[in-house]
């Protein structure tokens, strides 16, 4: 290791500093292999597995900015923005991401870096929803001039889809060199995240793992506090997460329309390419709910929270909600207008889990872009296999496993 570059001794100079003094930012950052990559990123970058650099970026930046840049790019992973992203537009994650963690890393006493992205008007909120928020918001600038913006975006590809960036994996490189992400003619932010580069599942169990290992380290240093606190208490409560199994599962299949994947046709006459956004590309969630008795009110109010936010983080999406013992019971409808969602249980016989496919296979609506059926399981008359996706999110401990679907244990 006497071979190390300059640009790789400042770096391991920030991780010196870590381990004397933060051990929550060493226990991540020191694992990490160091890989120059100029050709790749203008700063850094990381995946959550290595560390890569720009090496002229890293040699322009004095010690506390080095430090602040290296505890930036630990917090991407940290916080599992390198598995999170979905099929969102991966410059627009970063800008996302890059909000939330500046916000805490400034709270936290760190020296900002030179055009970072850090707005208060952010702060405290999920990467998702600050994403939904810039995507909202660019959208409006490009319906207030769409022709001025016309060569420009063909000019810096901010305008542009990107081929396989679309499917969730990570592209050669989701950074391209001369974009400025959110500032048109502008420096890139510093400290890129990039998608995992194995299964995110698997990412996500690890950085977990990562993430409680790395609280205890700054726990018996006696360094744990504030935000790092509060992002490790989550880590360590180790909750079943169905509030996250939900949100996926949902996102996933909303965000095959919301993606950049699909253009939207008003605009290609025009030469532009933008991403379908009207209301009826986004397609339907069903919920049908299980009214039969067993589910208690308090389960029912977490799960329209739950769904509230959804519908709050994708505008265009409708819910239908079914409410099902042995017949239909009722149905009503959702989107972001009418939040907060609130269910009920109409019914309280027994339970058959067919008249809610049959109800909706009758009702002329297109096929929901998925379904969340919220019951005990204790039930075995199912449906043939619908064409759409479906989540069962049940109670704990039902022992049953439905003939087709994913099941999500709600435990908190
Ligand atoms: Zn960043």
């Amino acid at each position: 290791m006497n071979t190390a570059s300059p640009a790789e001794s400042i770096i391991e100079r920030a991780r010196t500093h870590f381990v004397l003094r933060q051990r929550f930012y060493a226990t991540i950052a020191l694992p990490m292999p160091l890989i120059e990559a100029s050709e790749r990123t203008h700063t850094m970058a990381t995946d959550g597995v290595s560390l890569y650099y720009n090496s002229e970026y890293v040699a322009s930046l004095n010690r506390d900015q080095m430090i602040t840049l290296l505890a930036h790019e630990v917090l991407h992973p940290a916080k599992g923005h390198h598995t999170r992203r979905g099929k969102r537009d991966p410059e627009l994650w970063n800008i996302a991401g890059d909000h939330e963690i500046n916000l805490e890393l400034t709270e936290q006493g760190f020296t900002p870096l030179p055009g970072w992205l850090c707005d208060h008007k952010y702060y405290g909120m999920a990467p998702e929803s600050i994403y939904a928020a810039l995507y909202k918001e660019r959208e409006e600038e490009r319906k207030q001039q769409p022709q001025q913006n016309g060569s420009q975006q063909d000019g810096n590809g901010n305008g542009q889809p990107e081929p396989g960036n679309g499917n969730g994996k990570p592209g050669p490189g989701p950074d391209q060199p001369g974009k400025a992400p959110g500032q048109p003619g502008g420096d890139p932010a510093p400290g890129e995240v990039w998608d995992y580069p194995g299964d995110k599942e698997e990412g996500e169990a690890k950085r977990k793992v990562l993430v409680t290992q790395a609280a205890q380290a700054a726990k018996i240093a006696g360094q744990l506090s504030g935000s790092l606190a509060r992002l490790a208490k989550s880590e360590t409560a180790h909750k079943v997460s169905w509030r996250e199994a939900l949100q996926e599962f949902a996102q996933e299949k909303i965000n095959s329309d919301y993606s950049w994947t699909k253009p939207n046709r008003r605009f290609i006459a025009d030469g532009l390419y933008l991403p379908g956004m009207d209301g009826s590309d986004l397609g339907m969630i069903a919920l049908y709910v299980d009214t039969s008795g067993s589910i208690d009110l308090n389960s029912l109010n977490m799960l329209a929270a739950e769904l509230t936010g959804l519908l709050e983080q994708f505008p265009g999406a409708e819910l239908k909600v079914v409410y099902c013992d042995t017949q239909v019971q009722g149905a009503e409808e959702f989107d972001s207008n009418s939040t907060p969602v609130k269910l009920s249980a109409p019914g309280g016989g027994g339970t058959d889990f067919r008249p809610p496919f049959e109800w909706w296979e009758k009702s002329g609506n297109p096929d929901p872009a998925c379904a969340i059926y919220f019951t005990d399981l204790h039930c075995s008359r199912y449906p043939n296999k619908p064409n759409y996706p479906v989540l069962w999110l049940t109670t704990p401990v039902h022992g049953r496993t439905p003939p087709f679907g994913q099941v999500v244990e709600m435990v908190d």
